[in-house]
């Protein structure tokens, strides 16, 4: 223990390879920083008496004390303080946009604490060590629940509801389990060995898994109901936003979604029918994004010509200003590791029109003025511009989840589309059925599906105790 660590050491993130190095395949390429310096990074947290980091976790991560853990090298503890409250710090140590951070005590006039990467490196060193093992849960309950889709939502949902003794069934449609971590999320940015790594866990605890199983298809609401105590749906929120304007039908125009779940699919060897390629094409990806930075890092694998992204709003500020004060979450402008390899980046931006003959050749855009308190926009006149392209990328976000196979409309949706599932307790209109995660709270992180999976469980143990009284 080296207190107070953030007069003696600078944040230190762990190195990542070279751009030229990464973009030759969809490996990750960030490296893990030694023992010695991950306990200096911990070292650096001032262990506040209000930790205003840990509010602003969703989940409430215990951030000072699993780094005070690790500035005492207490490995094991520094694991078990994290796993309390998080069921998959590997996935949120690697992807988490770690609002945490933006309200740590240091970011006021410093680098905030490496919370997100101490998180990383805990789990990981965790699982080196050997303390990360299926739990053995014995007495079962008579209880059956089903979860439907196994995203981060419905996976923290299966792993509090198997641990408190339920038999627990996770149906997904796809071939491969973990939702959008698994075919949405880069492999460069989470591999997928690690969904592999936590679902084998869950599966020796007992939880029993069906893929390619189709709610709407392969399943019915009746069937499930019928068979099942309480049914959960964690079905993500799929249905792409899209931009209907003038060319829309032209070829060459894809969802982000298509072109991203192709590549995970690619690279695991599971077939797919989409052949999108960015090769020597000049890509524009509409939307800034998250996902629009993960069709650039692929398209950069790819071997693009040039790649554009378009952002409607306009350049953050470098600082935080009176709109986002401290502890708030900083807007500011950032460059993510994927802008860093290479892209040219408009804001204030709107695509009119595309155009070509059968297949897209230009984008035409025209800037935008924004008006913030009216939260609306206005075009600049005689701004138009020309953009080549050859292959554009829709990543301008999800309208809702795709609830087809609801024909009867048994389950109340929220005007936008989403579920509508109490936010306290996730119960839908339908009796017995639970939603939580993207489907119910609309697209949104890992952090908060991990939460809301979490939470709706707690919610199912209480319903069906007190059923089971009355
Ligand atoms: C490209 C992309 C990049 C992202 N990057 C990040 C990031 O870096 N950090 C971050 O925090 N968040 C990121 N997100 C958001 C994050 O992935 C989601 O918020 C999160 O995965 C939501 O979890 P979920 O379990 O609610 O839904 P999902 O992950 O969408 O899982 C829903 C599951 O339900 C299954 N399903 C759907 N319908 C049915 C049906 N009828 N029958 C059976 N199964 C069904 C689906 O196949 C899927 O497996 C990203 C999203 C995208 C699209
Ligand atoms: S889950 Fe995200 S917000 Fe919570 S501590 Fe980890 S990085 Fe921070």
């Amino acid at each position: 223990m080296d207190k107070p660590g953030f007069i003696k050491y600078k944040k230190k993130d762990p190195p990542l390879k070279k751009v030229k190095k990464r973009i030759k395949n969809h490996n990750e390429f960030q490296s893990l920083l030694s023992d010695k310096e991950l306990r200096c990074q911990s070292d650096r947290c001032m262990d506040c008496g209000t930790p205003f980091c840990h509010s602003s976790c969703p989940l409430g991560n215990m951030i000072p004390e699993f780094n005070s853990a690790v500035s005492n090298n207490k490995w094991k503890e520094a694991y078990e303080i994290l796993i309390s409250t998080n069921n998959f710090p590997e996935f949120t140590g690697r992807i988490c946009p770690a609002p945490c951070e933006h309200s740590c005590v240091l970011g006021i006039n410093q680098d905030p604490v490496s919370i997100e990467n101490i998180e990383k490196q805990v789990i990981e060193k965790a699982f080196i060590k050997g303390y990360v093992n299926p739990n053995n849960i014995s007495n079962k309950l008579d209880k059956k629940i089903a979860v439907v889709g196994s995203g981060p939502a419905g996976l923290a949902c299966a792993d509090e509801l198997n641990k408190k003794g339920y038999q627990v069934t996770v149906y997904e449609k796809d071939e491969e389990l973990g939702g959008l971590l698994r075919f949405g999320i880069p492999d460069f940015k989470l591999d997928k060995k690690i969904i592999d790594r936590r679902v084998e866990l869950l599966d020796k605890e007992g939880i029993i898994f069906k893929t390619n199983k189709c709610l709407g298809k392969d399943l019915s609401l009746e069937r499930l109901d019928s068979k099942y105590d309480a049914v959960i749906l964690c079905i993500g929120s799929s249905i792409p936003r899209d931009l209907i304007i003038e060319g829309r039908e032209l070829d060459g125009i894809h969802y982000a979604m298509d072109f991203l779940s192709m590549q995970n699919r690619i690279n695991s060897n599971i077939p797919t029918n989409i052949k999108i390629n960015a090769k020597d094409k000049n890509v524009v990806v509409l939307g800034g994004g998250d996902t629009g930075s993960d069709c650039i890092g692929t398209s950069n694998r790819h071997g693009a010509k040039s790649i554009t992204q378009l952002e409607l709003l306009p350049r953050p500020p470098k600082e935080r200003d009176e709109s986002m004060i401290w502890p708030l979450f900083a807007n500011t402008f950032k460059t993510s590791s994927s802008q860093e390899e290479g892209c040219d980046r408009a804001w204030g931006v709107m695509a009119k029109e595309f155009i070509g003959n059968g297949t897209i050749e230009y984008v035409k855009t025209e800037d935008i003025s924004w008006d913030s308190d009216k939260k609306t926009f206005y075009p600049i006149k005689n701004s138009e511009k020309l953009i080549p392209c050859d292959l554009l990328l829709i990543a301008i976000g999800y309208e809702k989840p795709n609830l087809s196979f609801d024909n009867e409309f048994s389950i109340d949706t929220f005007p936008d589309g989403r579920i509508h599932a109490n936010e306290k307790n996730f119960l839908t209109s339908r009796k017995n059925f639970f939603s939580c995660g993207d489907s119910r709270r609309g697209q949104s992180l890992v952090v908060w599906a991990i939460k809301e999976g979490r939470d709706c469980a707690k919610s199912v143990d209480k319903y069906i105790k007190k059923k089971q009284l009355t």
